[in-house]
């Protein structure tokens, strides 16, 4: 057998996973893609199969089988339908704001119906003015008795429309720049909540992308997560665990799109022999497949850190590595699989230019690659090193 650094267990876990994947998920890829509509048939195997649960303890419904099997699970549905990915990847990203800072009683109230994928979550911090310098935030929230009201509007959120709890994020003291942040639980019912427009978009065409609003909606100061103020630091925290997710759907596009072309490859023929045998395709392949399994094993190893409970600069540092090896492996190898498809690649009829234009997302959303950039170089400016030159 293959070496293969998941344990015997986890194989059979990414087993049941993938034949899910090849029985329900391969087979509507291209309709979803070419429908731009939102894959409510994918949500229901998700909830069958309780694909949501599979990072979150037992006591919220969840199987406990780790980070690292989320993560294994969101490739493999990646591997054939990034849309799909980004559902898994997605009730990760506003579920995990909950587990980090939710009280029991918020605890208890949302987090079975996100683990059920009874409820889809979303997150809101993007505005319209304000992405990757996302502490310019203009939304407000303002105390009064057991309310807050919110005022403002996010942009970009994904699962706008289709989400029933939304993560928000909102300054309650508009002059404490990053220390003015709260976040909020709100749900989609909640008076003066409304959604905007649903953006067309390059990929993930099957995920709805859009603008939300808060027209003096009323959050119950019950759904206040954390303390007043503590909302920048969960944002934070939260994208160190949740960045691997969009890592593993990159990580998915990326091996699907070597698997495609090393097949067609083989089939392919020209000046008298099949493309895989000319070594120029071949350097290509062989630069896929090395650069797909580098960043799997950072993928991996940023799952494993925090299965083992890790936190603080290390663990953010390796979030940004994996999600970085991973975007820009998934971007590299999807435009080497349509070159090697020639004119065919270009087409819709095979998978590979869908996937092509999927991997750019992952190297734009959850901070874009500039951004993870910028993390990895602080954290190691911070570092004390061993440097063997020095006296
Ligand atoms: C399909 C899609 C889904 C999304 N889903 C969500 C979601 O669910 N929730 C959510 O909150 N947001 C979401 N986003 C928003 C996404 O996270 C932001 O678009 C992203 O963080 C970049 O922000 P921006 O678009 O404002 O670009 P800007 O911040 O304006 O950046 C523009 C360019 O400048 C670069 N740049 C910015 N600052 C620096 C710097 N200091 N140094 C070097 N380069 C820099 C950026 O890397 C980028 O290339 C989504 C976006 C898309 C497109």
């Amino acid at each position: 057998m293959a070496y293969d650094i998941l344990s015997d267990e986890q194989r059979e876990v990414r087993e049941l996973v993938r034949s899910v994947v090849r029985d329900r998920v391969a087979p509507r890829a291209t309709a979803i893609d070419e429908s731009s509509e939102f894959p409510w048939d994918i949500v229901e195997t998700f909830r069958e199969h309780e694909l949501f649960g599979l990072s979150h303890a037992e006591r919220f419904g969840g199987s406990a089988i780790g980070t690292l099997m989320m993560l294994v699970a969101i490739e493999e549905v990646s591997n054939v339908c990034a849309t799909s990915g980004l559902i898994l990847a997605v009730q990760e990203l506003g579920s995990i704001p909950i587990e980090l800072a939710g009280n029991e009683e918020q605890l208890d109230r949302y987090l079975p119906r996100l683990v059920s994928g009874e409820w889809l979550a979303a997150y809101a911090l993007t505005e319209p003015g304000s992405g990757s310098d996302s502490a310019a935030m203009l939304s407000t929230a303002r105390r009064e008795g057991d309310s807050y009201f919110l005022n403002g509007g996010k942009r970009f959120i994904t699962n706008a429309g289709v989400a029933h709890l939304y993560v928000v994020f909102a300054k309650t003291d508009e002059s404490a720049g990053h220390k003015g942040v709260s976040a909020f639980l709100v749900e989609k019912d909640f008076p003066g909540f409304e959604v905007g427009r649903i953006e067309p978009k390059m990929g993930i065409k099957g995920s709805t992308t859009g603008e939300i609003f808060f027209n003096d909606c009323e959050v119950p100061a019950a759904n206040l997560l954390g303390a007043e103020g503590d909302g920048f630091k969960i944002a934070m925290r939260v994208l160190d665990r949740s960045r691997p997710g969009v890592g593993a759907q990159a990580l998915g596009i990326a091996q699907g799109a070597t698997d495609y072309a090393l097949d067609y490859a083989k089939g392919r023929e020209t000046m008298g022999k099949p493309i895989v045998q000319h070594q120029l395709i071949q350097a290509k392949l062989a630069d896929m497949e090395t650069r797909t399994e580098a960043a799997r094993l950072l993928l991996y190893k940023i799952g494993s850190m925090i299965d083992s409970g890790m936190d603080g600069p290390e663990l953010t540092k390796a979030s940004a590595q994996a999600k970085l090896a991973c975007g820009d492996a998934a971007m590299a190898v999807t435009t080497e699989a349509v070159q090697i498809l020639g004119g065919y690649g270009y087409m819709r009829e095979y998978p590979v230019e869908r996937m092509m234009r999927d991997a750019k997302i992952t190297q734009i959303y959850e901070g874009s690659q500039e951004v993870q950039r910028l993390v990895i170089a602080r954290e190691m400016s911070r570092e004390t090193r061993v440097n063997l030159f020095s006296s």
